[in-house]
């Protein structure tokens, strides 16, 4: 039935050369150009008869990929970059050219399995029990929504009074927390940070108690952040924890960035509390070396998030045989089996490695921030708990920070687009690539 006919394999020869050309070597950053101006230069390229494998891949190569900013160059330091090693990448190829199930037990089984040690690994690393467990979904975004929806569902069962359900989270959580709300049709309770910028467990349990007794509305999950993407900064989440679970509510840790740091001995301690979790999220695709995407989601009951989240339909009902069906752990059906280029790069290199890996870009966050520090026109917007340095350039306007960091693009030196901290523009480097070097900072400092 396969038809492998020459004009394929010429075409295999050319995708394979591409794809090793691509990870020998470090990418050029390219940028955006427009529609207009893209399709100037490819045109239609859906046509009636086809462009066939060879210049359709050429369109890509040639226009489309430059047209993209290449996530893994060593100084794309922008939003969180992406650093997946080699063997992930190259096993993604392996998942793409495998057709492989990852909804279901029956379908799936050996991906599942492999998935799953890797989601061990991490619910391990927070110390959660060994009942916990959960699925590898999209990103933080449908992570963090699949996991309120199933705080809710079990907070519906002790209050059925509640006229009105509240997400708890900080100023500084995440817009995905916000768009869940919305989904969902709750509120969200923003609760102010302290001086560090980190939620306190005594703001909770205030904020939560002053509502409660205010109104009839009821929270229903605490979400902490460990760490914010825009300075790293992580929640006191045993303290939080606490003042959650004594009123009842669930506590969901976004830890999409900085969880990934579990598996680094300097600063695990800093995570204390996350162990008491009834669910959090980590995307390896951030900082865990693996290629878009996939968000790690670990309930530590994941039964209440089966009944929640299993679909049912006649056709589906053969599935149901208690096996564990990922596709029952989030809001998702059919699936690719997005954690396995994760699993395999984990498999292959050890755990080692990555913790080495990961201690590696703390050091040089630790160096860039020496950097920052001793230059005269620089000063840091606080100190880093992780991998983020921000800062400010003295004398510079808004408008200084976007013209800097759009002549960085266009000189194709780096990518640093400006963020902003209580209405300060500010620069900042979000290292989790270990082929960024000292080197590379001050190349991008000796424009400052
Ligand atoms: C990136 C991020 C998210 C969203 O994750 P996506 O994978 O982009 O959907 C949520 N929370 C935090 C803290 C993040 O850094």
């Amino acid at each position: 039935m396969h038809e492998f006919t020459a004009e394929v394999e010429a075409l295999a020869a050319e995708v394979l050369a591409y794809s090793l050309d691509r990870l020998k070597n470090d990418p050029p950053l390219d940028g955006p150009r427009t529609a207009k101006d893209l399709f100037n230069e490819v045109g239609n390229t859906i046509t009636a008869k086809g462009l066939g494998g060879h210049d359709a891949l050429e369109v890509f190569t040639s226009v489309l990929a430059k047209a993209c900013i290449s996530t893994d160059h060593p100084r794309n330091l922008a939003f969180i970059p992406s650093a997946p090693t080699e063997y992930a990448n190259l096993f993604d190829l392996v998942v793409g050219a495998s057709a492989l199930y990852g909804g279901s037990w029956q379908e799936g089984a050996g991906a599942v399995f492999a998935e799953n040690q890797a989601l061990r690994w991490l619910s391990d690393l927070a110390g959660m029990p060994k009942t916990a467990g959960g699925v590898f979904v999209q990103g933080g975004t449908i992570g963090n929504l699949s996991a309120l929806v199933v705080a809710r569902a079990e907070a519906k069962k002790k209050y059925p009074e509640a006229t009105k359900w509240v997400i708890a989270c900080s100023e500084e959580a995440h817009s995905s927390v916000v768009s869940a709300a919305n989904v969902m049709d709750v509120e969200v309770l923003k609760i102010p940070v302290d001086a560090n910028g980190k939620l306190m467990g005594s703001a909770v349990a205030a904020a939560i108690d002053e509502l409660h007794a205010r109104t009839t509305k009821r929270v229903f999950v605490v979400v902490a952040t460990s760490g914010t993407t825009n300075l790293g900064i992580i929640d006191d989440l045993k303290a939080i924890a606490k003042a959650a679970h004594d009123r009842s509510a669930w506590f969901h840790v976004d830890g999409a960035y900085g969880l990934a740091a579990l598996c680094a001995p300097s600063v695990r301690s800093k995570f204390d509390g996350i162990e008491e979790a009834d669910s959090f999220i980590v995307d390896p695709h951030k900082w865990l070396f693996a290629p878009y995407d996939a968000c790690a989601l670990i309930y530590r009951e994941p039964e209440i998030a089966r009944n929640v989240h299993t679909q049912h339909a006649s056709y589906l009902d053969t599935l149901k045989d208690g096996a564990w069906s990922p596709s029952d752990y989030a809001i998702q059906l059919t699936r690719r089996t997005r954690g396995l280029p994760f699993w395999f790069s984990l498999a292959a290199h050890g755990t080692d490695a990555y913790t080495e890996a990961m201690e590696h870009t703390l050091e040089i966050a630790r160096g860039a921030a020496e950097l920052v520090r001793a230059h005269p026109d620089l000063e840091l917007v606080c100190e880093p708990e992780l991998s983020i340095v921000a800062f400010i350039r003295k004398g510079w306007s808004a408008s200084d920070y976007q013209n800097w960091s759009d002549q960085l693009l266009s000189d194709q030196i780096g990518f640093i687009p400006p963020s902003s901290h209580q209405g300060q523009a500010i620069l900042r480097f979000a290292i989790v690539n270990p082929w960024t070097k000292i080197s590379d900072i001050e190349l991008i400092m000796e424009r400052l």
